[in-house]
């Protein structure tokens, strides 16, 4: 069984799964109707639903199309020959609990370059507008939601039939296993990473494109670009950008190294993703707002500074678990807890535990700039609708859970010595509060 179920109370666990399962995909649909044809408004929308019920559901449910269908198929399939075919370093992944490491080919940053360079030239040239996509993107949402869950009925078959590591296993309940997955590492033959499409190409890749689709669609529309889009593009990009930079890094994290690929993760970063993380600047389009330059200026500086800093905070515990512990953090020697914990095959091996620099503050210090730096390309919308806040909200819920998770499977993993962390860090995120 996948640890992540084993954080909460069994029923607790199964209904919150029963419920995303169910809800998470009309709730894309909603969005993406609110943002788009019911002026940002969640009342209007709710209002909507109250008078026409499911039916209303239906009705507004754009049908997949062949138009969204062919945009799809296109961009992932670029995507996964740049993934196969773009040079890269290789790397490797931490060790996973059955002894398996896996080997990958870090070239997410040519990947996503080159990806905005053809986009942009596909425009530029006249070839292919962007606006297309803003035009279909119900129907994109659409097919995405069905394929997906089509793509995951295939992840758990292949997990049953052709696993591609080691590290598989069912928990006996088909909804569990479909929904946390059944394999750590699936492949497609040897080198093309299943995950590493999803989560990175696929999903982050969308996060960089569709807040530009979003701008030329202002840019048709209204004839110029509002400040509040331009704010909330800049740093959604800076953001993906540091992301790609660190690429190799998030393959080291609870994503990839402890989530298998399920709906949660793989339906989350085909669907979730590209609808709700660009929702501030979907939401932008026909809702424009001018901030004027010098409080644009300041979101800005504060967003580039927040994103800055939760890079630093990855850095700086990568950085300390490269060099094992032999690096300066904020200057000094670091100080630092060494955890011996058993593998599932009975070896003891050690890890190190930063307990200064970020890692000093609070246990997932991290999350924190991570959620100010969505709430900073999220202001630029103002406060005249909620609905541009949703993702910070959801955010702010997903890494409160996270770092509960986090701090459980740590706890399991290094037993005394997590606790001799917590006495050392006594705040799991926010320093003097929780
Ligand atoms: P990480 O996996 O990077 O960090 C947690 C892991 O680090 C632990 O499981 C443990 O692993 C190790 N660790 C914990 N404490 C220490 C320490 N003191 N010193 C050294 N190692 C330690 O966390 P996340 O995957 O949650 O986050 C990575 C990045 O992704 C962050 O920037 C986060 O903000 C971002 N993120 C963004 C999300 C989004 O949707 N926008 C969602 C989730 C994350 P081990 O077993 O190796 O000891």
């Amino acid at each position: 069984m996948a640890e992540s179920q084993l954080v909460h109370p069994p029923l607790v666990t199964y209904l919150s799964m029963i419920a995303l399962l169910t809800l998470a995909p009309p709730f894309v649909i909603l969005m993406w109707y609110t943002n788009v044809h019911a002026d940002g408004s969640v009342l209007q929308t709710f209002n909507y639903l109250r008078e026409n019920g499911l039916q209303g559901l239906i009705d507004i449910w754009p049908r997949p199309s062949a138009v969204a269908g062919k945009i799809i198929i296109c961009y992932a399939l670029f995507e996964a020959a740049l993934q196969l075919l773009l040079p890269g370093k290789t790397v490797q992944g931490p060790i996973s609990p059955t002894g398996h490491r896996p080997v990958y080919k870090a070239n997410g940053m040519a990947a996503y370059i080159v990806t905005l360079i053809t986009y942009l030239s596909l425009w530029w040239f006249g070839i292919f507008n962007p606006t297309i996509v803003y035009d279909h993107l119900g129907e994109i949402l659409s097919t995405l939601n069905f394929g997906s869950l089509i793509f995951c009925l295939f992840l758990y078959i292949k997990g049953h039939v052709a696993p591609s590591s080691t590290d598989h296993g069912s928990s006996g309940n088909i909804i569990i296993d479909f929904y946390w997955g059944m394999e750590l590492y699936p492949r497609i033959g040897k080198h093309f990473d299943i995950k590493v499409f999803t989560n990175c190409r696929f999903g982050m890749i969308s996060w960089g494109v569709l807040p530009i689709t979003y701008c030329i669609k202002q840019y048709e529309e209204y004839g110029s670009l509002s400040d509040s889009m331009l704010v909330n593009t800049i740093l959604t990009l800076v953001y993906v950008t540091k992301f790609f930079w660190w690429e190799a890094g998030y393959w080291n994290t609870m994503d990839i190294a402890h989530d298998r690929a399920g709906f949660y993760i793989c339906w989350g970063c085909l669907v979730w993703l590209p609808c709700i993380y660009t929702s501030p600047g979907m939401y932008l389009v026909k809702q424009p707002v001018n901030l004027g330059l010098q409080l644009a200026i300041y979101i800005l500086v504060a967003g580039v500074l927040c994103v800055y800093i939760n890079y630093d905070c990855d850095r700086q515990r990568q950085e300390f678990r490269r060099t094992n512990g032999k690096c300066l953090v904020w200057g000094k020697a670091p100080s630092k807890i060494v955890a011996s914990y058993t593998t599932t095959t009975g070896e003891t091996k050690t890890s190190l535990l930063l307990t200064s620099g970020w890692w000093g503050l609070a246990r997932h210090f991290h999350y924190v700039p991570e959620i100010l730096a969505s709430f900073f390309w999220s202001v630029p919308a103002l406060f005249n609708h909620f609905i541009p806040y949703f993702y910070v909200i959801y955010l702010t819920i997903l890494l409160f859970d996270r770092a509960k998770r986090d701090d459980d499977r740590c706890k399991s993993k290094y037993g005394k010595y997590w606790k001799l962390y917590c006495e050392k860090v006594p705040y799991r995120v926010i320093p003097g509060i929780y």
